[in-house]
């Protein structure tokens, strides 16, 4: 054995307590940590001939990048929708790399894992409070849940003309109908051959809305003339976290044959609030739902899951089956994930969201939601009052999207957004809303405190006053 190999063997114990020091000092330091770098490193090209052993590698950490790292899981991260790590997801990521099981079947002789994996999405089926004729599964994030979704969305069109796009590849126009679609979303398509801009686009509510325009949407649908189509539904839009209007579209589905997918990658989370749950009445009756675990659960990247009604699991393994035979069958009975999903080998990536849910129950959940949505009130209410800026819509639920007040102040809007995340205490990030320069802060970070707004909107004031 390579004497390296041999050396941190023998000295486990002392490498992954090491470890342990450095993580706690982060977690425990996340508050007074900076938000952003300037800090530039120069990157090496020549793998040298002797390695340095883990504790010389660690060292080499430390002194070129440890200093890169920001506090991007701290409580002051609302740039994009950057959730934390709760300490039971830490664990439960821990354990996946010591444990590094590969998770695929659940009913096999060596590694069944998958079951965790199982039970976990049993586990945010009822979390999200939808029936249980969901499929799920885990993927790297919501863009790979959307391509996952939108996957065997394609099979099912494909199916409507008795063909098998998997096989054939796609020889027809697909249909595909959206209002506000996630930048993603539109990513999947190109990846799935449909093409990113062979879109229909659907009006949004009137008043700048990023909702659909329900009655738009049934004209549309009436110029396809009884053609099949695919509709792509947000559940919380980015800019402006606005919803579509389910209960609607579930309607114009009984009268109408269309897949219906959902991307709720954060939005969804809006079940766990008693206020704001109404927002998610009738998304059961989807055929496929995207949910982001590494933001508003607050796990380690990469984790989000797909949800895709069962009825479905053969289109699913057409779309997704390793073996170039023909499943022969009911998929359910030799089942392995590696046949639903994209990825062949798997992390167990269940395990942080499974420690999260077990650790902290509904209520828990609940309580990080809830918290997420009030101090996002509160910063909207504080930025409502200052003179000095303006929201560019009202908070629906944990994400406020402002700018500085007046027309002629546009121009002015970056550089103080750069002045603001300069001070490495906050971060946002710049955004365009209704032909406006913006600046979007998303709260999803189970960290986040009252105590953090006023700061924030203190040092924003002082900025604004320096200029
Ligand atoms: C973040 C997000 C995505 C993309 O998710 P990743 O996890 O970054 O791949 C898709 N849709 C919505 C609504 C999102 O907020």
């Amino acid at each position: 054995m390579n004497n390296h190999l041999q050396s941190d063997i023998d000295h486990l114990d002392g490498l992954l307590e090491k470890v342990k020091l450095q993580g706690l000092d982060y977690l425990n330091n996340l508050n007074s940590r900076p938000t952003s770098k300037t800090h530039r490193i120069e990157l090496k090209d020549k793998l040298p001939q002797k390695g340095i052993g883990t504790v010389g590698a660690l060292q080499k950490f430390n002194e070129r990048f440890e200093p890169i790292m920001v506090s991007s899981s701290g409580p002051r991260y609302w740039g994009y929708v950057t959730g934390g790590t709760t300490p039971a997801s830490i664990v439960g990521d821990w354990l996946t790399s010591i444990y590094d099981q590969n998770s695929q079947e659940i009913d096999a002789q060596g590694d069944i894992s998958a079951n965790i994996e199982f039970e976990t999405i049993k586990l945010l089926l009822d979390l999200f409070e939808l029936p249980k004729d969901y499929f799920g599964g885990f993927v790297t994030g919501a863009t790979m849940s959307n391509f996952t979704c939108l996957a065997v969305a394609r099979q099912w069109l494909g199916k409507q003309f008795e063909k098998d796009f998997a096989k054939e590849g796609v020889t027809q126009k697909i249909n595909i109908l959206t209002a506000t679609p996630h930048s993603s979303a539109l990513k999947a398509l190109s990846l799935l051959g449909i093409g990113s801009s062979n879109i229909i686009k659907v009006k949004t509510k009137e008043e700048n809305r990023e909702a659909i325009d329900i009655s738009d949407f049934e004209n549309k649908i009436e110029t396809l003339k009884g053609e099949p189509f695919i509709f792509i539904g947000s559940g919380g839009t980015v800019n402006t976290v606005d919803f579509d209007d389910f209960v609607s579209i579930a309607k114009l589905k009984i009268k109408y044959n269309f897949w219906w997918h959902i991307d709720a990658a954060f939005g969804g989370f809006a079940i766990c609030s008693d206020t704001h749950k109404h927002l998610l009445k009738g998304w059961e009756t989807s055929d496929s739902i995207t949910i982001d675990c590494h933001k508003w659960l607050n796990v380690p990247y990469e984790s989000a899951v797909c949800f895709v009604k069962e009825k479905y699991n053969i289109l699913q393994v057409d779309t997704f089956q390793n073996s170039n035979a023909p499943y022969l069958g009911d998929p359910m009975e030799h089942f392995d994930y590696l046949n639903f999903l994209p990825e062949n080998s798997r992390r167990l990536k269940a395990l942080p969201v499974w420690f999260s849910l077990v650790a902290y129950g509904k209520e828990g959940i609940k309580d990080i939601v809830e918290n997420n949505i009030k101090v996002a009130q509160l910063f909207g209410q504080l930025i409502k009052k200052d003179k000095n800026f303006e929201l560019l819509t009202p908070v629906r639920l944990n994400t406020v999207c402002f700018t500085l007040s007046g027309t002629d102040n546009q121009e002015k809007v970056k550089p103080f957004l750069r002045k603001l995340n300069d001070t490495g205490q906050v971060f946002m990030t710049p955004t365009k809303y209704n032909d406006k320069i913006g600046i979007r802060a998303a709260f999803v970070n189970w960290r986040t405190t009252e105590e953090d707004i006023k700061l924030v909107t203190e040092l924003m004031r002082k900025i604004i006053n320096e200029a």
